[in-house]
């Protein structure tokens, strides 16, 4: 099998692969390339993804001669810490560095019965959402699996499970900078490590991929994984929406929301529809009352989401008085919602102070606090779910 090319792209300068990102049958095609059996494959994972090992020369299970051989064909390779904050409560953030210098940033928050990571899938974002900060940065360049596992990869090596947990990171969201769908193989090649047992073996329910609307690329997700999804809608008629999320142009709601149903159709799984509250602009009771009508019968919860401002914007965060009259509307509609508490601003202004020393910190310390805030509003729908 051909590797993807994202993943054959991403080789060292000195010609050798980064194992990191490839998924299991990468690997195997990577193994058979060297003349070796596929089961090699399941042994090297094990070694990377579960064991956090980075040397070949530590994975005793394989012969002298081929750790020897992988050293000189192949190599892992994470992105480089630049800053990494821990906060009062266990919350940590990464500034990393990419080869080609470009920064990303993840985010891990910690609960007591879990632990989410907030990864990244691009370099920037092509989307332009008038709202996100990410959108200003413009487009970078699509994230390579071994840099989005990479993340992963960093956060699970790093953090010490929580006492009685088995595992650090237990939940991973793609809400973090990028559209995921539109660097679909990639990501795809990122969630199979994700779930497979001889990688992470995280729990399908447990990783959560957001999206603007790609429409057709919802339809590919659905053939070939089913994974949590998460829809950024944020009005609730194309006029508006069109407004905040261009690409509504292209993909109009009826569109998406018929996709968003195709996909969870026949899968117990209910779209986690994502709004963020922009004072005077999209929480009046008379948008509470069209969303309503808009979802009235659509398997979904919906996330409110304040919005968090930053330098320039032209928004404001609603009102509390706002939020909770628009949260009353469609909660007596019937419709399962969530509103986001607020965290502590010690962690936002340590945020800051972090990325500021590197760059650009009045976008970073609030995508930082987007991220967090993010993660934490999923949390409350996950505990009310009761499940995963
Ligand atoms: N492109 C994907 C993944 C990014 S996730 C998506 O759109 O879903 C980022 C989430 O945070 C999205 O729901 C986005 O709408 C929301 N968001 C972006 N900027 C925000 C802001 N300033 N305040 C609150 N939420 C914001």
């Amino acid at each position: 099998m051909q590797l993807p090319a994202d993943v054959r792209r991403d080789t060292a300068a000195d010609g050798r692969v980064n194992l990191l990102g490839l998924d299991r049958r990468g690997l195997e095609s990577f193994f058979a390339g060297l003349g070796e059996k596929p089961f090699r494959a399941v042994q090297v994972m094990k070694w990377l993804h579960q064991h956090g090992v980075d040397d070949f020369a530590a994975m005793t299970d394989l012969s002298k001669p081929l750790r020897t051989r992988l050293a000189e064909v192949a190599c892992v390779r994470v992105p480089e810490v630049v800053l990494d904050q821990a906060s009062a409560d266990g919350t940590h953030k990464w500034l990393l560095r990419l080869a080609d210098g470009n920064c990303i940033e993840t985010v891990f928050i910690p609960e007591k019965d879990r632990g989410t990571l907030c990864v990244s899938s691009q370099v920037g974002c092509a989307l332009d959402c008038t709202f996100c900060s990410t959108a200003r940065q413009g487009f970078g360049r699509n994230l390579t699996a071994d840099e989005i596992v990479g993340q992963l990869w960093l956060a699970t090596r790093t953090l010490a499970p929580a006492p009685g947990q088995e595992r650090a990171v237990s939940n991973v969201v793609f809400m973090g900078m990028g559209e995921p769908l539109l660097n679909f193989d990639t990501v795809l090649a990122a969630v199979d490590l994700m779930l497979d047992d001889n990688a992470y073996g995280l729990s399908k329910r447990r990783v959560t991929i957001s999206t603007s609307g790609v429409v057709p690329a919802i339809d590919r997700l659905r053939e070939v994984c089913d994974v949590a999804l998460a829809l950024s809608l944020h009005a609730p008629d194309d006029a508006l929406r069109n407004e905040l999320v261009p690409l509504n142009r292209k993909y109009p709601i009826a569109d998406v929301l018929d996709a968003c149903r195709r996909y969870v159709e026949g899968r117990h799984q209910r779209v986690t529809i994502e709004y963020v509250m922009l004072d005077g602009v999209n929480d009046t009771p008379a948008h509470a009352r069209k969303l309503v009508r808009l979802l009235r019968d659509f398997p979904c919860k919906l996330n409110l989401i304040p919005f968090n401002p930053f330098p320039q914007t032209r928004y404001a965060r609603s009102g509390e008085a706002a939020i909770e009259r628009f949260r009353d509307i469609v909660t007596a509609a019937g419709l399962t919602t969530i509103t986001r508490r607020t965290r502590g601003d010690d962690i936002d202004a340590a945020c800051g102070q972090l990325v500021g020393r590197v760059a650009d910190r009045s976008r970073r310390d609030q995508r930082f606090s987007l991220i967090e805030r993010r993660i934490e509003q999923d949390r409350h729908l996950e505990r009310e779910r009761g499940s995963a």
